[in-house]
């Protein structure tokens, strides 16, 4: 969603989809989809109900024993009666708003309740999700539905729920009272309330729109945030000299954030105005007609009994008022819901398979068969690539920016599945085998090392939680990271910083060796990085890789003569084809693509590291001789 906020706010186009897409249909499917999420709390959701009617009945009564203390105590000058009444209308009252406390905890216990059930669901379900989901997705908008869209359900369940039952019943409730009182001042009474119905709608449909515009908004802000203020955001932002045109950018949404809370809260004074005019009507029409009744036709209605009706009525004007309104609430509730199902009812695209395999021993043989792909419909990254990598063999991929080498290595853990062709591990299919078991045994060290904010400990950790400090240490130094932890005041416990971002890039790509090592996977891919690290890091971690590869099978993705050499056997990709293999003798000889890239990339990269590539080309020539 980008897009939309650089282009300067969503546009009249953008806006009127969101708009379809957030009205939302009302379904029977829905309402059942919404309330099995309130089922498992049925026993609370009774008592709810229970505590509702008896508080509404309390509410009211004060309201009835009004007429007895004006008609029996003070005009029938029986002190006693008005004192009794008096106390018991205060106990009523008491009581009710005691119950009113009970009532609001259970349900504020039940909505935490949902919205746990719900946050946990999301976030597993959010788990599942592809790379795809996530690369595609904008992440404030993901953010926005595991925080808000969630939050705002709690809301639903304490006000919307609630109000629809507990209006309802004290309209039931003074309704039958009044009609019991009289039922032509109480027809009287009730003949006002339809002068309501025409505000409310207005200022509902006003509130529906304005509501869902600061939705977006607010989408939008997140979106803004989480871009800006990220690590790497931030460093953007600074290096390119954006922090004008950022806040600019911010301002503005801002701005229509505020324009937009405005307008919300005077759509809502104007309903209040009318409304206020309304509600004087009723009771001023209500001693009209009884004074009328009284004086006229002498009737058996009694002061008190006005006064009661009149009382009743002013009750049951918040009800039917609530209720009216509760349309938009209602509205806006099923939105949120349809809005958090939407992201449930996203397939989980890369599942564990029914009846998966579960080799005894893997080795980390791959081979990939045919295997074509493309991320979207739009554009196909890889064709017909097909090879063979033996367990205990190491292959390098080395091929032009964007050929599609990163893409090609996604498809072995099942980030992605292949759109055509077949992938096999250890004579598996992948998507055959437990995708638990397969993804614990690639171990990726990517181009772009990602650590959590934490000791290096606890990064280590993470592949394995029960590693002993013994093990740690020696994955440690195998990746050539020992020197630096010992270096540091607190060895293993020194903190890494936000991402890793305190260490410099060529001690995050060891110290991810490290962690990749404790995981001790059958194969295990080496993305090399692109950005140049000096050449003494860069030395350092090619002495660590170099063992490393030796001992298991392995596929480097390689920029730099060295890390080619290490490898057995080198596949040239370009525009997602293998266009050559062999050893790099052989390659150069052909004089195609990988005598060019050698010409122009790996040799000058080789300038600046002439130790190490000196000798990694004899033995890799070897080793390149062998895997032919
Ligand atoms: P480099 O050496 O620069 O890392 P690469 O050979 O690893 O490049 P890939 O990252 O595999 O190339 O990308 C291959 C092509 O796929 C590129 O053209 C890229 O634009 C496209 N691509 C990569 N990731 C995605 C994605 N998530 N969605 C859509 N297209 C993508």
């Amino acid at each position: 969603m980008p897009p939309g906020g650089r282009n300067g706010g969503p546009g009249g186009h953008y806006m009127s989809e969101e708009e379809k897409a957030a009205q939302p249909k009302i379904t029977a499917k829905l309402i059942k989809r919404v309330f099995s999420y309130l089922l498992p709390y049925w026993k609370q959701l009774i008592l709810v109900l229970v505590c509702i009617i008896v508080s509404s009945v309390f509410t009211l009564m004060p309201s009835v024993l009004t007429g007895l203390i004006i008609d029996e105590g003070i005009l029938g000058k029986n002190l006693k009666l008005l004192i009794f009444f008096i106390v018991l209308s205060l106990v009523v009252s008491f009581l009710a708003n005691l119950i009113g406390v009970a009532e609001s905890y259970i349900n504020v216990w039940i909505a935490q309740h949902i919205t746990f059930d719900m946050r946990n669901q999301m976030y597993k379900h959010l788990q599942h999700m592809s790379q795809r989901f996530f690369t595609t997705n904008n992440q404030g908008d993901i953010i926005t539905r595991m925080t808000s869209d969630i939050d705002g359900v709690e809301s639903v369940v304490t006000n919307t729920f609630r109000s629809i039952l507990s209006n309802s019943i004290t309209l039931i409730v003074a309704l039958v009272a009044m009609f019991q009182k009289n039922w032509i001042l109480a027809l009287l009474g009730i003949a006002v309330i339809p002068l309501f119905i025409i505000p409310t709608r207005k200022a509902g449909k006003t509130r529906w729109t304005l509501t869902k515009d600061a939705q977006e908004a607010n989408d939008e802000v997140n979106g803004v945030l989480n871009e800006t203020l990220s690590v790497s955001g931030q460093l953007l932002v600074k290096l390119f000299g954006k922090e004008k045109e950022e806040y600019d950018r911010y301002e503005n949404i801002n701005k229509k954030m505020v324009r937009l809370n405005i307008k919300e809260r005077m759509a809502g004074r104007w309903f209040f105005m009318l409304l206020n005019t309304v509600t004087n009507i009723g009771p001023m029409a209500l001693y009209l007609v009884g004074g009328i009744l009284i004086m006229q036709y002498d009737s058996s209605i009694t002061v008190g009994d006005i006064t009661v009706l009149v009382a009743l009525l002013g009750k049951t004007y918040m009800p039917v008022n609530s209720l009216l309104n509760i349309q938009v609430d209602w509205m806006r509730a099923m939105a949120l819901f349809n809005r958090i199902f939407e992201y449930f009812d996203m397939p989980v695209e890369i599942e564990n398979p029914k009846d998966a395999i579960t080799p005894k021993k893997v080795t980390g043989r791959v081979e990939f068969q045919h295997v074509d792909f493309s991320y979207d419909e739009e554009r196909q990254i890889l064709h017909d690539v097909s090879f063979r990598l033996e367990s205990g063999k190491s292959m390098a991929i080395v091929g032009p920016s964007g050929s599609g080498k990163s893409t090609m290595i996604n498809l072995i853990p099942r980030l992605y599945d292949v759109t055509g062709g077949r992938i096999f591990f250890d004579g598996v299919n992948v998507k055959n085998m437990d995708l638990a078991l397969l993804r614990k045994n690639v171990g990726v060290v990517s181009q772009e090392t990602y650590l959590f904010n934490g000791t290096i400990r606890e990064n280590l950790r993470y592949a394995k939680p029960d590693a002993t400090e013994e093990e740690m240490l020696n994955a440690c130094k195998k990746a050539n990271i020992m020197d630096f932890i010992e270096k540091q005041e607190k060895g293993l416990d020194t903190v890494v910083g936000n991402r890793g971002l305190k260490l410099s890039g060529g001690e995050k790509q060891r110290i991810s060796i490290a962690r990749v090592l404790l995981k001790n996977p059958a194969l295990l891919i080496f993305d090399e990085a692109t950005s140049a690290l000096d050449s003494i890091s860069e030395s350092r971690i090619q002495e660590a890789i170099e063992p490393i590869i030796k001992e298991r099978t392995s596929i480097l993705i390689a920029h730099r003569l060295s890390t080619i050499l290490a490898a057995d056997r080198i596949y040239v990709l370009k525009d997602g084809r293998i266009v050559e293999q062999g050893n790099h003798k052989e390659l150069v000889a052909l004089g195609g693509v990988y005598t060019e890239l050698y010409e122009t990339q790996f040799k000058a990269v080789q300038g600046g590291d002439d130790g190490g590539a000196g000798d990694g080309a004899g033995d890799g020539a070897d080793g390149g001789g062998n895997g032919a």
